[in-house]
């Protein structure tokens, strides 16, 4: 790559710290007290965390005393996504568990509840949830079936191909049976406006690093008072209001809440202009490779994400040959081992198993620029271009 710059294209898996909270960060870490100490050092950590609550609160429309931080999302879909987590009105047991197939890990594997109470709702080819079985799980509810008292989680935005589930739908459905819905915010927070009481959500949960915060630092937020917790997953000492133990990252929790307030300023022409390089990438790569497959692209969908695979290629590949060429881009399912994993979501969507291992992600961020976009399409040419003479060669 000229001059050895690096092209950023993976800010699903992790977004650049922005230079707003990486100095509210470099601030709070000289901050000697501890913010339940009384004292004035004690006191001056505590403001920060305030402070950085009530970005967080502003940011996504709902109120300071619900943002409750945690170690991040996968901690906060654990602790909400268990049957001790209690309705303040009616059912006061979470008996049962509605779940997407193309849920995160997080969700999947993280929840607590048993097997035999879990219901999984399919999705379209497009990836977008079943109503029709989502209505049914619920109807049973309604009719104090077996469901009586289910918790509904779902997930605004998919990681992986950027899919936007139907909310406001979603959100009809489920306060109308009086099932407590869980969102998964964290792929839309500061790339798409949001407004959490406008929402039908109880609660939500957000990651600072992919909207440009530190990693290792997320939040709650609770939509006013519908759920509480019998005990909180992290239990002992009384901080956050009792919903979270243990002594805050304050430092972290300052950059969170610096980087989300950036984020949310100008969130409307960030994501106007993240369409408008989308459009441009996706036109560029079926120009290269006609036959690429744009999953989910008949959906709506988050303004940076483009997933996509070319029939013959293999993402492993391909993932070395861009890194090697100084572009960052992402599997469909790039896990945490750092192996290319089979993508779940795309096994969900019923794609072949052939095309879906050569699903690459793309995604831009609040870094990227019209000529990153640019020189990133002049070197995909010159990447693909000898894999797909080989493939063809190979074909004939
Ligand atoms: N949910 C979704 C949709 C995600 O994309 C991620 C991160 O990849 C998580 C949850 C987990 O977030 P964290 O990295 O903060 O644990």
């Amino acid at each position: 790559m000229a001059g050895g710059v690096r092209l950023y294209f993976d800010h699903n898996a992790s977004s650049p710290l922005r230079p707003a909270a990486r100095s509210a960060m470099l601030r709070a870490l000289d901050a000697a007290g501890n913010p339940s100490s009384i004292h004035a050092e004690g006191r001056a950590a505590r403001a920060i965390i305030e402070q950085a609550r009530a970005q967080v609160a502003a940011a996504v429309g709902g109120r300071a005393q619900d943002v409750v931080f945690t170690s991040g999302a996968t901690e906060g879909l654990n602790a909400l996504l268990r049957p001790g987590v209690i309705p303040t009105t009616g059912p006061q047991r979470l008996a049962h568990f509605l779940i997407g197939e193309t849920e995160h890990a997080a969700v999947l594997d993280g929840h607590g509840f048993a097997s035999e109470a879990v219901t999984p709702i399919p999705v379209d080819a497009s990836g977008l949830y079943d109503m029709h079985t989502l209505e049914s799980a619920l109807e049973k509810a309604r009719n104090g079936g077996v469901f009586a008292s289910a918790l509904v989680v779902l997930q605004a935005a998919n990681n992986e191909t950027g899919v936007l589930q139907p909310l406001e739908a979603v959100g009809r459905l489920t306060a109308s049976a009086g099932a407590p819905l869980i969102v998964d915010a964290v792929q839309v927070i500061g790339k798409m406006p949001f407004n959490l009481a406008a929402c039908s959500a109880a609660a939500i949960v957000i990651s600072a690093h992919k909207f440009g915060g530190p990693k290792g630092v997320g939040a709650i937020v609770f939509n006013g008072d519908r759920l509480r917790f019998g005990r909180a997953l992290i239990a002992g000492g009384g901080q956050e209001m009792r919903r979270r133990a243990g002594t805050e990252n304050v430092a972290a929790i300052a950059g969170m809440g610096e980087a989300l307030a950036e984020a949310v300023r100008d969130v409307a022409q960030v994501s106007a202009r993240q369409i408008a390089l989308r459009g441009q990438i996706e036109q560029g790569i079926l120009q290269i490779a006609p036959d690429a497959m744009i999953f989910g692209r008949d959906a709506p969908r988050l303004p940076n994400t483009t997933l996509v695979a070319i029939p013959g290629l293999k993402a492993e590949t391909l993932l070395m040959a861009f890194d090697i060429a100084g572009i960052a881009l992402s599997s469909g399912s790039a896990c945490s081992s750092g192996k290319v994993g089979r993508s779940h979501v795309l096994a969900a969507m019923g794609v072949a198993p052939e095309l879906a291992e050569g699903a690459l992600r793309i995604s831009t961020g609040w870094t990227t620029t019209e000529a990153d976009a640019a020189q990133f399409l002049a070197q995909f040419a010159s990447i693909i271009t000898p894999f797909l003479q080989r493939r063809n060669r190979r074909a004939a």
